[in-house]
């Protein structure tokens, strides 16, 4: 029996979400005295992972497997679960990976748990938390089925190094038609900025910037610090930004380590899309803004003359630190 972890790969490429769930399967694999296997999907480095404690990769080469699709990576998931004998499979929760898990718990009969914000509580019974409301509170679950699926939130658990040597094996799953029965025709993907889901840091705009003549400042705050830029509802409702970026209840998740909000009241559908960010910074003109509640630090001011105050601050400490 050994631990099954699924890292995802962006053209090649391993997420950083990749190596948190390695991280974290790492960790069961200590309580439970198991050795941890990883499967990725066109990996160009894929003994990369044993940087983070996997000891075998089975690397799949398939170009037909290029894009992602739910179904097809589902199979291969739980074809090579049942080739391992896992009983326990780590997985992350974005929104990829919580496509193709529910998919992949039929396959294997499985208890799935998605949004795992720490370490398994328990190994007998098998206790994970995760948050629950909309990110107001916790659960604590228990998961009773033979094969257990966590999906483990971003940024929840972090990325540790635990150096182990790791052996790669191609890996060819059985697939048929039925796996490909739907197909993306084309993918549209902002290019060379860092995207909400993977970033550690994220610059969000609201409706106290006025409109979208004046969103230069929140992508030269962003760039400064690396982050990806988000806005709140209205903000893409009305056109000055694109819905990529409306985060909230009814837009993405961020679990970012920092979440810097500009102009953005609090109202709860936004909080519930960002309270899982570790830290979050606020920047309004009005005391009484909801967000400072939620906030960890709050700069109560005029947004247009904070923002650029704080760019020139950070350029002049990157450059006294470089
Ligand atoms: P506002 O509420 O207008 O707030 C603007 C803020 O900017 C104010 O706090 C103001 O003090 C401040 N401000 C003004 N001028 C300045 C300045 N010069 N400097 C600094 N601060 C300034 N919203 C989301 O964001 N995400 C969601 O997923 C979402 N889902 C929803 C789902 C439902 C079913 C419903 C009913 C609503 C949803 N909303 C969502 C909308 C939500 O209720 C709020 O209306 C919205 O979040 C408000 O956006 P805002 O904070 O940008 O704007």
């Amino acid at each position: 029996m050994s631990i099954l972890v699924y890292t995802e790969t962006d053209k090649g490429t391993f997420k950083k979400n990749a190596f948190e769930v390695a991280s974290y399967a790492y960790d069961i694999g200590q309580k439970m005295g198991e050795s941890v296997t990883a499967i990725a999907v066109n990996a160009e480095n894929p003994a990369e992972l044993g940087e983070y404690g996997v000891s075998k990769v089975l690397n799949i080469k398939n170009d037909n497997l290029g894009t992602f699709n739910a179904k097809a990576y589902a199979s291969c998931i739980s074809q090579a679960a049942e080739a391992e004998g896992a009983q326990v499979i780590v997985i992350s929760s974005s929104a990829d990976s919580k496509f193709l898990s529910g998919i992949l718990a039929a396959k294997l009969n499985a208890g799935y748990v998605p949004n795992v914000v720490a370490a398994p509580e328990s190994i007998s019974p098998f206790m994970v938390k995760r948050t629950a409301f909309s990110n107001k509170g916790f659960a604590h679950t228990e998961i009773t089925a033979d094969t257990k699926i966590i999906g483990v939130s971003n940024n929840a658990f972090g990325v540790h190094e635990n150096n182990v040597s790791a052996i790669v094996e191609d890996f060819s799953p059985d697939l048929g038609d039925a796996d490909f029965s739907t197909k993306s025709v084309e993918v549209d993907k902002v290019v060379g900025k860092a995207t909400i889901a993977d970033a550690d840091v994220v610059v969000s705009g609201g409706r106290g910037l006025k409109g979208p003549e004046n969103w230069g400042m929140i992508e030269e705050l962003a760039d400064v610090l690396g982050a990806a830029t988000a806005c709140s509802k209205p903000v893409s409702d009305m056109g000055w930004r694109p819905h990529s970026e409306h985060v909230g209840q009814t837009g993405k998740p961020v679990a970012s380590n920092l979440y810097i909000a500009v102009g953005i009241s609090g109202a709860i559908q936004h909080l519930a899309g960002v309270s899982a960010s570790k830290t979050k910074v606020v920047i309004n003109n009005d005391p009484e803004a909801p967000f400072f509640k939620a906030a960890d630090y709050g700069i109560v001011g005029d947004a247009f003359e904070v923002v650029p105050e704080l760019i020139e601050k950070l350029k002049e400490f990157k450059a006294q630190n470089a």
